[in-house]
């Protein structure tokens, strides 16, 4: 980025947000900013003023895509928006980026968003706007509130950072150490999401079940305080939380699954390779029958719990063998869906420097029989569910007219025709029909089950 000529004040904005929910989040809250600002939202980047693109550098496409989002950009007159490039990628490449592209104006880390007004400033009077800081500053006191109407299920960051340094994994890099977000701002969060029509609430952290804070009784509280504290808004409906690591789920949270009746049974616990010479290699401070221990107290504690996770296959040294006792933990955890890819390397995590870097073939190979057998958990679990009767939270519409589309308790999709029903509305339903990613339900009740 070079020092440019000075351009007009962007009155039309358009946020596109990549990766995972904790970008979707932070995308909700620069909306939430921008609109402060007296800015009025595009539904497409084409017709906006500025586009802000909002990055995840997980894996080597996501940080592609970005690039090529940039090109796109670029209108038939040869004009194109302000651009900002925002998330891990302007985090991890900002020099990178201004290298790479001369059409982007503002790279600005995910710990430094609430400072896109003043970077705009800076664009409209002809000064560089890269800001990749950890400011001491919290962004959270300089956000504005929460917008006054929320969609029915609505993320809430409670943690971000982590201090745990797998060794494949950019975001101890790129978000900064592990942080807690206090109790209080937390709740009223909570609460001016639920007053806006949020039904259901994620929490959301890069390591959440790690959250630690003092209530205010200045006692210190886990993750599980924090449940059960939001258990208590009378118009919330459901409570879950993502992500978690294994070696931070406390029996106080797993005791919350049994005994917090909004708390949903559904945990997604990544535990990324099923060997313990790869687990190790990952730096994960698990073991495959430590993780294995942990998921069976989870299901004595809540015997329906639908378990998911994440996997890598191809990390550096990965023998065939090694591989197989990824499929084998699999099996062994019995999941209702998972999330697998492929190891990508990310420039400065000390598993892009390891020798032994597995063939782009062996890894797609590896893939496909590891996809094969999540397709077949997910079949399995989704075909279990047919007969029951159950409660599910009607979120969007469906593709059919007169369909909605609901979430059950262990986050299936569930469709149905709606009748009078409505998006936000919690219905008891009959799970009739599976797929391998949805249901098929029969209204019972409009009334939750
Ligand atoms: S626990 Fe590991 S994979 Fe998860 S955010 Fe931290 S370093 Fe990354």
């Amino acid at each position: 980025m070079t020092q440019s000529a000075s351009k007009p004040a962007p009155q039309t904005f358009h946020v596109k947000s990549f990766g995972c929910q904790m970008n979707v989040y932070d995308g909700e809250r620069m909306t939430e900013l921008l609109s402060a600002r007296g800015m009025t939202p595009a539904a497409e980047g084409a017709d906006a003023d500025l586009v802000v693109l909002n990055t995840c550098h997980i894996r080597e496409k996501a940080a592609e895509k970005v690039y090529s989002d940039i090109g796109r950009l670029r209108r038939e007159d040869g004009s194109r928006p302000m651009i900002a490039v925002a998330g891990c990628v302007a985090q991890a490449e900002g020099p990178e980026i201004t290298r790479r592209t001369k059409s982007v104006d503002i790279v600005v880390g995910p710990q430094a968003y609430h400072r896109l007004p003043g970077l705009i400033d800076d664009v409209m009077a002809g000064r560089d706007a890269v800001d990749t800081d950890m400011p001491a500053d919290s962004k959270f006191d300089v956000l504005p509130g929460r917008a006054r109407r929320s969609g029915t299920s609505a993320f809430l960051t409670v943690q971000e950072g982590c201090d745990k340094f797998c060794t494949y994994c950019v975001v101890p890099y790129t978000r900064g150490a592990e942080v807690s977000r206090p109790w209080r701002a937390i709740l009223d969060e909570a609460r001016a999401l639920v007053d806006g029509g949020a039904r259901e609430i994620t929490l959301l952290g890069q390591n959440v079940n790690a959250w630690t804070g003092e209530d205010d009784k200045g006692r210190l509280q886990g993750l599980d305080g924090l449940i059960r504290a939001l258990d208590a808004l009378p118009d919330l409906a459901r409570i879950r939380y993502t992500t978690s690591h294994p070696n931070d789920m406390t029996q106080g949270l797993i005791d919350a699954h049994a005994e917090v009746g909004k708390l949903m049974p559904y945990l997604h616990l990544p535990v990324q390779a099923g060997s313990d010479r790869i687990l190790k290699a990952m730096n994960r401070s698990h073991t495959r029958e430590s993780y294995l221990r942990v998921i069976e107290r989870v299901r004595s504690a809540r015997p329906d719990i639908a378990l998911s996770g994440d996997f890598i296959v191809g990390f550096p040294g990965e023998t065939e063998s090694e591989f197989e006792e990824t499929l084998s933990i699999l099996r062994e955890s019995a999941y209702a869906a998972a999330f697998s890819f492929k190891y990508s390397p990310r420039p400065g995590t000390p598993a892009a420097d390891m020798a032994d870097q597995i063939a782009a073939e062996v890894m797609d190979e590896r893939l496909q029989r590891l996809q094969a057998e999540i397709i077949n958990h997910q079949i399995a679990f989704n075909q279990a569910s047919v007969g029951k009767r159950t409660t599910i939270l009607l979120e969007r519409k469906g593709r059919q007219p007169g369909q909605l589309v609901g979430k059950s308790p262990w986050l299936q999709s569930v469709h149905v025709e709606a009748g009078d029903a409505r998006i936000g509305e919690l219905i008891e339903v009959d799970l009739v029909s599976a797929g391998p990613n949805s249901l098929g339900g029969v209204i019972v009740s409009r009334q939750a089950a």
